[in-house]
């Protein structure tokens, strides 16, 4: 019907792209009738000449269409997800999906896996032996109906138009275009059949996002593409230098979430999972935020949040009493007193996965009991030979001194403590 050569030519040279043409692009390449080689050409048009507002709506909604779309209204109001754009240590989906799930909110979560230096909550959950994330769609539903929360990880059938244009972004270098990660992110989420999306867009060093213009412009394309289809968007920008919480892995961080979980969280999770619960909790029940926030913060305290998480966990089969645990410790020693002022958090995550707590590529295999804590977080005072981190050994033993120097490394040390910093920058829609 179309031309696909002239389209590209059209999006080289910066003109738009009418509706039905990029329906017809999305459909060509999703009916393999349109190659990589022309899809990956278009996707470098569109990261020079960018999309409008409308052309990334209509694309985001051809790519949902690609596969099946959920529908889970027989389960009632309320039905609400978060979605971070990716950071080290964070594991905010495992104790706020349960959180949110005992204040009243329907969490229907398709989790993503580690993405270069970021860890992936789906990686996180396959720390727990036994835990499946490839529950079929009518498990999933039982699940949400009897726990409020499920989180699986993405299935062959959701937005299977990303899942190969992903692909080819990554080795195209088209990943870091604000539109294509929108309707990437947004085809995905959307297709879980929510009424209701927080976004954590996570800004920084540690982050895809490196500047709040970016972060910011982001946000408003994935709110404007939620009001667009129906869909109610949050979108709160926070902070990703140093890692989130002390624990950057994967058994490790489980049980830093069911730490979270029995109130006995790091304050920046703890202030993390009740501004996206509370915003979770005004979305599903139309009550002010900082009344969800209340209810979030409760659910931590009084077990509630634990029962939902241990309930959801043994639905999907995983035994925590067999966690992984380290096979040994090493810890990287302060050479200097002082404040820690900054801590590189990229470099941690990269470490972590030099380890064996990420891939390098798709099909390496992740050492769960791998791990770093963190001792000393920005703000906190080092004395000279004190742990400032400490390495969590798995199968292959104790780390080389390349990767302790370079852990060290990531640490800033000085005499002065830094001023504080807000960990939510701003709130969007
Ligand atoms: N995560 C996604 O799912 N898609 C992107 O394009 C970037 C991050």
């Amino acid at each position: 019907m179309y031309s696909i050569v002239e389209l590209i030519g059209r999006k080289r040279d910066g003109k738009r792209l009418a509706d039905d043409e990029i329906r017809f692009i999305i459909g060509e390449f999703s009916a393999d009738r349109m190659p990589g080689y022309q899809m990956s050409a278009l996707a470098m048009a569109v990261f020079f000449r960018g999309l409008d507002d409308r052309e990334t709506a209509v694309w985001t909604e051809a790519m949902l269409r690609s596969g099946r779309v959920l529908d889970l209204a027989s389960l009632g109001a309320g039905r609400v997800d978060k979605h971070s754009t990716g950071g080290v240590g964070d594991k905010i989906s495992l104790p706020l999906a349960p959180a949110a799930a005992a204040c009243g909110v329907i969490v229907p979560m398709c989790a993503g896996r580690g993405l270069g230096h970021t860890g992936g909550t789906i990686d996180k959950l396959e720390a727990i032996p036994g835990y499946d994330v490839a529950l079929p769609v009518d498990r999933f539903s039982a699940v949400l109906r009897e726990v409020g929360c499920s989180i699986i990880g993405q299935t062959e059938e959701i937005a299977p138009a990303d899942k190969r244009l992903y692909a080819l972004r990554d080795v195209t270098a088209t990943v870091e275009s604000i539109p294509l990660i929108t309707a990437s992110i947004m085809s995905k989420k959307l297709a879980e059949g929510i009424e209701g999306l927080v976004l954590d867009i996570k800004v920084g060093p540690g982050a895809f996002m490196k500047t709040l213009e970016d972060a910011r412009e982001l946000a408003r394309r994935m709110v404007g593409v939620g009001t667009e289809t129906g869909t109610k968007v949050v979108a709160f920008l926070t902070r990703m230098d140093e890692p989130l919480g002390r624990m950057v892995g994967n058994a490790c961080e489980i049980e830093e979430s069911i730490a979270t979980l029995e109130g006995r969280g790091p304050a920046d999770i703890v202030e993390l999972t009740e501004v996206l619960g509370g915003a979770m909790v005004e979305l599903a029940r139309g009550v002010t935020f900082e009344q969800g926030r209340a209810l979030i913060a409760a659910s931590l305290k009084d077990g509630t949040a634990l029962a939902r998480w241990n309930r959801m966990v043994e639905l999907h089969c995983g035994d925590l009493s067999r966690l992984p645990k380290p096979t040994g410790k090493t810890p990287v020693l302060a050479t200097r007193s002082g404040y820690v002022t900054a801590i590189d958090g990229r470099e941690v995550g990269l470490v972590g996965v030099a380890l064996g707590a990420g891939r390098a590529k798709q099909s390496d295999r992740i050492d769960m009991a791998v791990g770093i804590r963190i001792d000393r977080k920005v703000s906190e005072f080092v004395n000279a030979g004190e742990p400032i981190a400490t390495v969590f050994h798995g199968a292959s033993g104790a780390p080389g001194k390349a990767h302790l120097e370079r852990l060290s490394a990531a640490f800033i040390v000085s005499d002065t403590a830094p001023p504080h910093r807000p960990l939510i920058l701003e709130r969007i829609g």
